[in-house]
């Protein structure tokens, strides 16, 4: 299938799983995962109407980033970010969605100060407690939060994670622990506007991650086709 019948595919089971539960269709945002893919790929997502675009590597993000730059596009960073690349992510991204320490948020807070930028941002949740992965553990999501709401130039939206790959029933659980980390830093303080997004669910299974509660899903081998 080409893009254009994948993207149009998964628009309707987004709408489907929304019209199930009760929730309008753009109260989940499709994030389509354009890494390894070329800008044309991008292109054809973009003249189907797609605008939210996820990369992982800064330098691979850079040359599609640059090539698109006269389009109204969205670009979500969605990769783990090293420090010494804040100052690249700061410039290019429109949101950062894997801050996973207070070293990182404070870098890139600095970072987009100098560009004259606020930016929105999520907090990665390692939601599984993978040694493989990276994120904060469940338990620092609230102190981060504080953190970065103190930060001038970064725009809290809300919380990101990539549970461990199984099967979607398999995966449930993490998906509404996240749902149930939302509420919990809401709970203690952390105001609700500040913290909206539930960024999760990928292609095997964005259709449980918006069961629990997605606001986003981050979709890239059932658009673009196998990495
Ligand atoms: C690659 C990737 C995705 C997309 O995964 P698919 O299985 O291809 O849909 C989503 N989120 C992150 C963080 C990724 O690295």
């Amino acid at each position: 299938m080409s893009i254009a019948e994948n993207l149009a595919q998964i628009r309707k089971r987004i709408a489907e799983i929304c019209a199930r539960l009760g929730r309008s269709t753009d109260s989940v945002r499709l994030v389509a995962v354009s890494k390894t893919k070329s800008v044309s790929d991008v292109m054809e997502a973009y003249t189907e109407g797609q605008r939210d675009f996820g990369e992982n590597y800064i330098q691979e993000a850079i040359s599609k980033i640059e090539a698109t730059a006269h389009l109204p596009i969205h670009w979500h960073m969605i990769g783990h970010l090293q420090t010494n690349k804040a100052k690249y992510a700061a410039k290019m991204f429109d949101m950062i969605q894997t801050i996973d320490s207070i070293k990182l948020a404070q870098e890139l807070d600095k970072r987009a100060k100098a560009a004259g930028r606020i930016i929105p941002v999520m907090i990665e949740v390692n939601v599984g407690d993978e040694a493989s992965k990276s994120g904060c553990a469940p338990d620092q999501v609230h102190s981060l939060s504080i953190e970065i709401l103190r930060l001038d130039s970064l725009d809290l939206k809300g919380l990101m994670a990539m549970p461990p790959y199984l099967s979607p029933e398999e995966e449930r659980p993490f998906f509404s622990l996240m749902a149930k980390l939302r509420e919990k830093v809401i709970a203690f303080g952390i105001p609700e506007s500040n913290i909206k997004e539930l960024s999760m669910g990928l292609s095997h299974d964005f259709e449980v991650a918006i069961e629990e509660g997605a606001t986003m899903v981050r979709i890239g081998t059932a658009i673009f086709g196998a990495r």
